[in-house]
């Protein structure tokens, strides 16, 4: 086989990256700080708005993780956090000593529940423990359910935290996702929308937390002209040479943004005619979706038995990259002591979904290979 691989996702570089780290080594600001970590949370800060301010960090684990430190999630503390998600979202509550409490999905946004969230909140309080906050993720890049997610916040005065990794520029009745609560948390990783090669970000509510975010992921360095700690530190700041890479992307987010809503209704259009399954899309025109990844869920009673594991296979004997959609944590070896609230929606979706290549840079010819595939096996 001779075909080139398509991928789910792959880096796409605008063409000035390059640009921003010649610049940084020009100026010798090869570190973890420089000109360009602070251009690059410049640009984040202007594109995600509402008047946040943003850290610029080593991965968005690190984030979330600074996330919950603010909150002052510790040992033995409960946090809720979405079962259908990647494990990057519930690993840092264990970097804490907390215990990570899951919540099922609802089927519009395949992100947290409200309902299973408050049947949690009142169970855990119940149980005699109230938690410490709640971890609600933008799943391929579509908006959870905010409205109802803060108002439960509100309610029981319980703290959220984004996990808008694989949304930035995503929207829910016109404001960006990651800006709704407390934190916010993005990812660059190699994989995502835009990538530093690796790296994250944390949206944060005023200066004050920002600073402390910086500081912390600095070492927690306190002001002396020696080295003095009164607080645990950590190494999380963004090198100056990812930044850069992060600049040039920031140019070319927008255009990256259409093209993989571009890739949704390609396959919109695909599977229209196609009996059986159902292509992810947003519920309103409330809800905007950057579509980071296309997905499809397949229900083989109406596909005359095919299954989104034939169609994966198909796929990868004509070197097309798919995947399933996220195992849900709760169903996850290394979390199977930890309580869940809900039914079974994340389950049938992973059961069910296929994740299809969504990259900005996929091409005609393509575009006409995985036409090919899905014309092959439905005819
Ligand atoms: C990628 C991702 C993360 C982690 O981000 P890193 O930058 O890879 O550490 C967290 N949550 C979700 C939902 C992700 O997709």
């Amino acid at each position: 086989m001779n075909l080139s691989k398509i991928w789910l996702s792959s880096p796409h570089m605008g063409g000035n990256e390059i640009k921003y780290i010649n610049t940084a080594f020009d100026e010798n600001w090869i570190a973890p700080l420089g000109p360009n970590v602070n251009g690059f949370e410049q640009d984040l800060k202007d594109f995600i708005g509402n008047g946040k301010e943003v850290a610029a960090l080593s991965s968005g684990t690190a984030a979330i993780h600074l996330a919950l430190i603010q909150l002052g999630v510790g040992l033995g503390d409960e946090v809720l956090c979405q079962s259908f998600t990647f494990s990057a979202s519930a690993n840092p509550i264990t970097y804490q000593g907390a215990k990570p409490v899951f919540i099922d999905s609802e089927k519009q946004t395949w992100n947290m529940c409200p309902k299973a969230l408050k049947e949690g909140i009142e169970a855990r309080i119940k149980h005699g423990k109230k938690p410490k906050a709640i971890i609600v993720v933008h799943l391929y890049g579509m908006p959870a359910l905010m409205d109802e997610i803060m108002e439960l916040s509100t309610q029981y005065n319980i703290p959220v935290i984004e996990d808008a990794a694989e949304a930035l520029g995503s929207s829910y009745k016109n404001q960006k996702c990651g800006t709704f609560s407390n934190f916010g948390i993005l990812s660059f990783n190699g994989n995502k929308i835009i990538t530093t090669s690796g790296g994250g970000a944390l949206v944060c509510s005023s200066e004050e937390t920002k600073k402390k975010a910086v500081f912390y992921a600095t070492q927690s360095r306190d002001d002396a002209p020696h080295y003095q700690h009164s607080h645990i530190g950590y190494n999380y700041r963004l090198s100056n040479i990812s930044a850069g890479i992060g600049r040039g992307q920031m140019e070319v987010l927008e255009e990256h943004i259409e093209l993989r809503r571009k890739m949704h209704f390609f396959y919109k259009d695909l599977f229209a005619s196609i009996e059986g399954i159902q292509v992810f899309e947003e519920p309103s025109a409330d809800f905007y979706s950057n579509h980071w990844l296309s997905a499809i869920t397949v229900n083989p009673e109406l596909t005359n038995g095919i299954n989104r594991e034939d169609l994966r296979l198909a796929f990868e004997k004509e070197n097309i990259e798919s995947r399933p959609l996220w195992k849900p944590m709760h169903m996850q070896p290394i979390f199977k002591n930890c309580p869940y609230y809900g039914g079974n929606v994340a389950e049938s979706l992973f059961n069910e979904g296929l994740c299809l290549p969504s990259g900005s840079n996929l091409t005609d010819e393509d575009r006409n290979r995985i036409s090919n595939v899905i014309k092959k096996i439905f005819n």
